[in-house]
């Protein structure tokens, strides 16, 4: 019996204390469990700053990328366009001219040179600001008779250089022949008083297969026609097989 007694009190005494073990291996867990939510909840909020931060850095990351755009298009304008003037700068002009051109599934392209007349004495008589009045005037001029579909280009100084897109002889004498009389009529008002220009032109009209560095060879020989005839005038390049100027 009192050996029952014995075997029973160390039984109880061995439950207690795996009931004590048990409770401290809870307790033990427990903390465990609070310390990995804790760090977890620094980690979260860690990762939730380096979120927003990396937010901020894209944001300002997309704007210079706009910035960057933009700036590329307005060097790009800058570089195709004559600053004086807004006229396509003369590389350009030849690219939009090497482009369009030989395309003549609606009909064939005229190509003009326009050079100014007398423009030295124009400098020497009215300076070269007034000079530099006239040729903006000039381009102006020339826009007033021209469709959105055409070119301009300033070749170099006071030359410059139009395409008639899907324009046959004809129309584009008439074109020509506009911009010379608007030129012509159009006097620009300097401290000197106004100052009239005139404007020689050399028109050719692409001749099937033409590469387009001839018909700017027969435009320009046009051109020279048209100042050895006495200047403000037009002339029309003749076919390459045709002898004579129109
Ligand atoms: P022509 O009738 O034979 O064409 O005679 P021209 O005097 O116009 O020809 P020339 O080539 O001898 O002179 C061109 C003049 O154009 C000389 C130059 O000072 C002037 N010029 C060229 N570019 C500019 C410019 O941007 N502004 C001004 N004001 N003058 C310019
Ligand atoms: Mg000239
Ligand atoms: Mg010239």
């Amino acid at each position: 019996m009192l050996a029952n007694l014995g075997e029973t009190a160390a039984g109880v005494r061995e439950l207690a204390e795996a009931y004590r073990r048990g409770y401290r291996e809870q307790s033990r867990l427990v903390r465990l469990s609070d310390r990995m939510q804790a760090d977890l909840q620094r980690a979260n909020q860690r990762l939730s700053a380096q979120q927003r931060t990396l937010q901020s850095l894209n944001e300002v990351l997309s704007s210079e990328i706009e910035h960057r755009i933009r700036l590329e298009s307005e060097l790009r304008r800058l570089a195709d366009t004559d600053p004086l003037t807004g006229a396509l700068a003369r590389r350009r002009f030849l690219e939009v001219c090497e482009h369009d051109w030989g395309r003549r599934e609606n009909g064939p392209c005229c190509l003009m040179m326009l050079d100014l007349d007398h423009f030295k004495r124009v400098n020497d008589g009215y300076g070269h600001a007034a000079g530099d009045a006239a040729l903006v005037a000039f381009v102006a001029a020339c826009r007033a008779n021209l469709r959105p579909a055409d070119a301009i280009g300033r070749l170099g100084g006071e030359e410059f250089a139009i395409l008639l897109a899907e324009t046959g002889l004809e129309a584009g004498r008439g074109v020509a022949e506009r911009v010379r009389a608007a030129t012509a009529a159009t006097p620009v008002a300097t401290p000197r008083g106004p100052l009239a220009v005139s404007v020689s032109v050399g028109l050719v009209e692409e001749q099937p297969g033409e590469r387009f560095e001839d018909a700017l060879k027969r435009a320009d020989g046009a051109l020279y026609a048209a100042k050895h005839d006495g200047r403000d005038r037009v002339r029309i390049g003749p076919a390459p097989d045709a002898p004579g100027t129109a």
